[in-house]
């Protein structure tokens, strides 16, 4: 009696621990299933060639030759170059866009950035003629022939750390330069951007907007996300003349109190620092 108890109450106890071991497998068996889940797809990526970083620039340039299918890439320290004449918008744009990936960059001299073997950007307009910066960079549309023109290259070719060209045909080419190179390093591919040559220019020259409804005027805030946000994509233009102002239209004798006086004054600032008109 004792044995056959003993027995079962064995079975019993196996049976117990088994279903537990099962269960305890299931459990194993899930949370691998689960934790391999995620991993696996990460190996596949590792396994597979990084993309090529693609260049859709918008609005679509003139032209764009892509020089590698790889794509170059821009190794810190940078040196910023202004060669002849300064755009400001422009140097502070191509600042921000460098920190913005995290590459530390300084300004140079010309002087300076020729003893240096650093990556380069290099911003140019009206330095004169016979440069070789600016008169042996390829221009396959004329660009640099027409009013806003640009030429932007880049390339680890000759400075294997990586340079990028920017001639323009006047201070408004190099800035929508940098607007051009802000959008390839939008389409990077594993730190590299596209090696390209873009010659470009507009169709029209002033591009942008009239404020110039009835209802209620858009706010401070308004206009200055519009300038900040449409200066991205080249346009150049905004002229104020909301119809609901009334020292716009009824009370235009009269003077702009100070305090609407100084936002004026401020977006003025805010359109120069987007390179744009404020009319
Ligand atoms: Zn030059």
């Amino acid at each position: 009696m004792d044995n056959a108890y003993t027995k079962i109450k064995r079975d019993q106890k196996e049976s117990i621990l088994n279903k537990k071991e099962k269960k305890l497998n299931l459990l194993l068996s899930l949370s691998m299933s689960v934790s391999l889940i995620p991993v696996m797809p990460v190996l596949a990526e590792e396994d597979a060639a990084p993309a090529a970083p693609t260049a859709d620039i918008f609005p679509v340039p003139q032209s764009i030759v892509t020089d590698s299918a790889e794509g170059m890439s821009l190794t810190g320290p940078v040196d910023v170059v202004v060669h002849g004449t300064r755009n400001e918008a422009a140097v502070t744009k191509t600042g921000e866009l460098l920190d913005a990936q995290g590459i530390t960059w300084s300004e140079k001299t010309e002087a300076e950035a020729a003893e240096s073997e650093n990556a380069k950007v290099i911003l140019a307009v009206d330095c004169g003629e016979d440069c070789q910066t600016c008169t042996y960079t390829p221009d396959a549309e004329g660009a640099l022939d027409h009013q806003q023109g640009y030429v932007l290259q880049t390339s680890d070719d000759e400075n294997t750390k990586g340079e990028v060209r920017i001639v323009g045909t006047d201070k408004d080419g190099v800035y929508y330069g940098v607007m051009t190179l802000r959008q390839l390093f939008q389409q990077a591919e594993g730190g590299r951007i596209a090696e390209v040559t873009v010659s470009d220019y507009p169709d029209v020259l002033y591009r942008g907007y009239v404020e110039g409804f009835y209802g209620t005027p858009w706010t401070f805030q308004d206009r200055t996300s519009l300038f900040e946000d449409t200066s991205l994509y080249k346009m150049n233009t905004y002229v104020y003349a909301p119809k609901d102002d009334p020292y716009h239209r009824s009370s235009w004798r009269e003077l702009y109190p100070e305090d609407k006086a100084e936002e004026i004054r401020q977006l003025v600032k805010t359109a120069d620092d987007n390179n744009m008109i404020f009319c």
